[in-house]
């Protein structure tokens, strides 16, 4: 039985985890950790900082809050050796290394996207990619998003890089000399890899990455519809999660 308990257990992937984790026959979620009330409990307990957890009730930590949030879910993780998943994202570089200080301490899976078909998705590019000529990358997201290009954008377009340049392909030169508007090609994601950001009310998370050679393209689109989709990836990081200290980036490798 692996107890759990929940950073950012009142918010909006918080609740879906609590009730996605606690359905699992060998996952006990034991508490929800926010600075606010959350809506259920499902039976675990409430706490408003990590500081109110005890640490031999808990055997892994999961991190769906703000960066703040989980600096101090490191912390307290390293200080204790209490496993921790870290799903936040958006942290900046000195919070990033922060939390790889601590996985000097304890074992910690970090990844900025959960969902088993984006990590599908950039094998099945990076697969791909030695065999077309050009490759671009749109990816869409609701309106509320605050940065752009997208996390996954610019780790797909950094595995097609890779696979590219494993191949013996030289970087993309983009043909496009004259612009009209500045930025209607999208960014350089990685060696010319070029991604385009769509914001728009209605949208969840959706990636297509498309493909073009001689007379023929193939795209691979990938849709977030609901934030379903990030528990079966946590819930396989929670299963694979030991107690040896070290930092696992991303669940690629935690994906058979
Ligand atoms: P949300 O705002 O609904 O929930 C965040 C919760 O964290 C809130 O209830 C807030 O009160 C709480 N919180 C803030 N600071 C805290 C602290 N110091 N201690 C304890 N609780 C604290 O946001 P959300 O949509 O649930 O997303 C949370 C995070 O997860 C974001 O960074 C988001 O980008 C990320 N996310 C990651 C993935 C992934 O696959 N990695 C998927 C979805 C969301």
């Amino acid at each position: 039985m692996k107890r759990i308990a929940i950073v950012g257990g009142a918010g909006r992937m918080g609740q879906v985890l609590s009730a996605g984790l606690g359905a699992v026959a060998d996952f006990a979620v034991v508490a929800l950790v926010d600075v606010t009330a959350p809506a259920e409990l499902a039976g675990a307990s409430h706490v408003t900082s990590v500081d109110g957890l005890e640490p031999a009730s808990v055997d892994v930590v999961v991190d769906f809050s703000t960066p703040e949030g989980a600096v101090a879910s490191a912390r307290w993780c390293a200080e204790h050796a209490v496993a921790l998943v870290i799903g936040t994202t958006g942290l900046s570089e000195d919070e990033r290394s922060e939390v790889q200080r601590c996985a000097g301490s304890t074992a910690i899976v970090m990844a900025t996207n959960f969902s088993l078909g984006v990590v599908l998705q950039q094998r099945f590019a990076a697969m791909a990619a030695p065999y077309f000529d050009r490759v671009e990358i749109i990816e869409l997201h609701h309106d509320r998003k605050v940065d752009a290009p997208s996390g996954t954008s610019l780790t797909t377009a950094r595995a097609i890089a890779e696979a590219r340049r494993g191949a013996g392909l030289a970087p993309l030169v983009d043909p496009t000399s004259r612009h009209s508007i500045e930025g209607t090609r999208g960014g350089d994601g990685a060696d010319g890899v070029r991604i385009h950001s769509v914001r728009l009310p209605g949208l969840v998370s959706h990636q297509e990455v498309l493909f073009g050679g001689p007379g023929e393209g193939l795209t691979i689109r990938h849709d977030s519809f609901d934030r379903l989709s990030f528990v079966q990836g946590v819930v396989l990081a929670v299963h694979a999660i030991g107690t040896t200290p070290g930092l696992t980036e991303g669940i690629d490798s935690l994906v058979p």
